[in-house]
């Protein structure tokens, strides 16, 4: 007869560990399982491109949580296994060895895949995208024998990784095809500040930059072919331009969804039973005016974990976390609440050249997102203003010798 667990959780990383953790602080008390296609237990993602990255954290120190945690609240850990096939009416899913499990509720929570590129030259040896600690093991086996790296795309990820290697001592470019690094995710001026950061520690920053190849000598990288016939030579190319859901078998079984799987404010998907959370799951998100997005941030998954796990139990709950995020590059900490999504306006507040000031993000006279770098009380204090929606002037906002509490209190 095959398995059959009261909750099965399909993906073991911060939105699984997550929802696990939750329904036990909820007590409930049926079986749980987690499978998951990666050999560790949970563990956190972000430190790929940061401490894990740069050798400052060892494994041990970013696993969510020891192994005798999960024993002992008799989580069954079910690690490099990975799902094939869901069946909503019989309530059941196929793995990839043959095997079947029977679930009461299931919670998918699988992420997504690294985008690859299309073009020659893509599954060179020394091409890599950042997503697992597999991923990060192999660029780090590789770093002795590159002196030359070629980050592709400016994202968070991308940035990240090439700050990490520039401490190693290499030389990086990065490769963005639109004007400037981070466009999809922050206002200008702090791409702007970010840009000339990575340039003041000797990145060599491309915009507007098309990749046409990646050329092979030997049967690894030798290097990158821009759209005008120019080779940068590298031994090592990172890929960082983003995910691609991981949602295909829930899709298959009749889920409604696209990019992302389709979840309600309790994170039901359209299928009977069947929960999404976390990077792979599509909502209406109250802080991007009820736009239909999906997050990719640790915070986004443990709270949607935490209302799905709720759901479970029977408490009455929706999802309404206010977003936020982090990325470390070099000493600078950046820290952003709320969503910029469709500003009209963004006010700097601080002094760039310092390099402590927050961006503030305002659309129709309201305050909706702050990105704040190396200015933690801001970051603290605006929440409030995203929050509420508050309506403050761009002049007082400019002000950085007025605390946001103040202005808070006074909106
Ligand atoms: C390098 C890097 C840096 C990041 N930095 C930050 C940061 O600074 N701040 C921040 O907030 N967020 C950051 N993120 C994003 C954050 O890590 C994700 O938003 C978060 O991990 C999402 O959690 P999740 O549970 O949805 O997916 P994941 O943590 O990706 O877990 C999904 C798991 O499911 C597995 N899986 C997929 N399909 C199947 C299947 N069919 N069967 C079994 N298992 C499956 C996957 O292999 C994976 O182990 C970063 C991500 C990366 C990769």
């Amino acid at each position: 007869m095959a398995d059959h667990y009261d909750v099965v959780i399909v993906g073991a990383g911060h939105g699984g560990a997550q929802a696990a953790i939750a329904l036990r602080q909820a007590k409930f008390e049926g079986t749980i399982a987690m499978i998951g296609d990666e050999p560790e237990l949970p563990y956190e993602r972000p430190p790929l491109s940061k401490e894990y990255f740069s050798g400052e954290k060892t494994f041990d120190r970013i696993t969510i949580r020891p192994a005798a945690f999960w024993d002992e609240r008799r989580i069954a850990m079910l690690l490099s296994r990975r799902v094939a096939t869901v069946d909503a009416d019989a309530h059941s899913l196929t793995l990839e060895d043959g095997s079947t499990i029977g679930y009461g509720k299931l919670i998918w929570a699988t992420g997504g895949s690294p985008r690859r590129m299309v073009c020659s030259g893509h599954d060179l040896k020394g091409v890599h995208t950042v997503r697992t600690r597999a991923d990060a093991d192999r660029m780090l086996s590789e770093l002795d024998g590159t002196s030359r790296a070629v980050v592709i795309g400016g994202g968070y990820i991308g940035l990240e990784a090439a700050a990490v290697l520039t401490k190693f001592g290499k030389h990086v470019t990065v490769l963005e095809a639109l004007d400037r690094v981070l466009a999809r995710v922050a206002g200008e001026p702090l791409s702007r500040f970010y840009e000339a950061e990575h340039r003041a520690h000797g990145v060599e920053v491309r915009l507007g930059a098309k990749v046409d190849c990646i050329v092979e000598q030997d049967g690894k990288v030798a290097g990158v072919q821009l759209h005008d016939g120019e080779v940068l030579p590298c031994e090592m190319v990172i890929v960082g331009i983003g995910i691609i859901p991981a949602v295909e078998p829930l899709i298959a079984a009749g889920a409604k969804g696209g990019n992302g799987v389709t979840v309600d404010a309790q994170c039901r998907t359209s299928l009977p039973d069947v929960f999404a959370i976390g990077d792979c799951a599509a909502h209406d998100n109250d802080f991007a005016e009820g736009a239909h997005i999906r997050l990719e941030s640790v915070q986004n998954a443990n709270d949607q974990a935490t209302v799905a796990a709720k759901t479970i139990v029977g408490e009455e709950v929706r999802y309404h976390a206010v977003p936020w995020f982090w990325s470390n590059q070099y000493d600078l900490r950046l820290q952003t609440v709320g969503l910029s999504i469709g500003f009209d306006q963004c006010v700097t507040r601080g002094d760039i050249a310092a390099r402590s000031f927050s961006i503030v993000y305002l659309k129709g006279g309201k305050v909706i997102a702050l990105d704040c770098v190396n200015a933690t009380k801001d970051y603290v204090q605006g929440r409030a203003l995203v929050i509420g929606g508050l309506a403050i002037a761009p002049e007082k906002l400019a002000d950085a010798s007025v605390p946001l509490k103040e202005l808070a209190a006074t909106a």
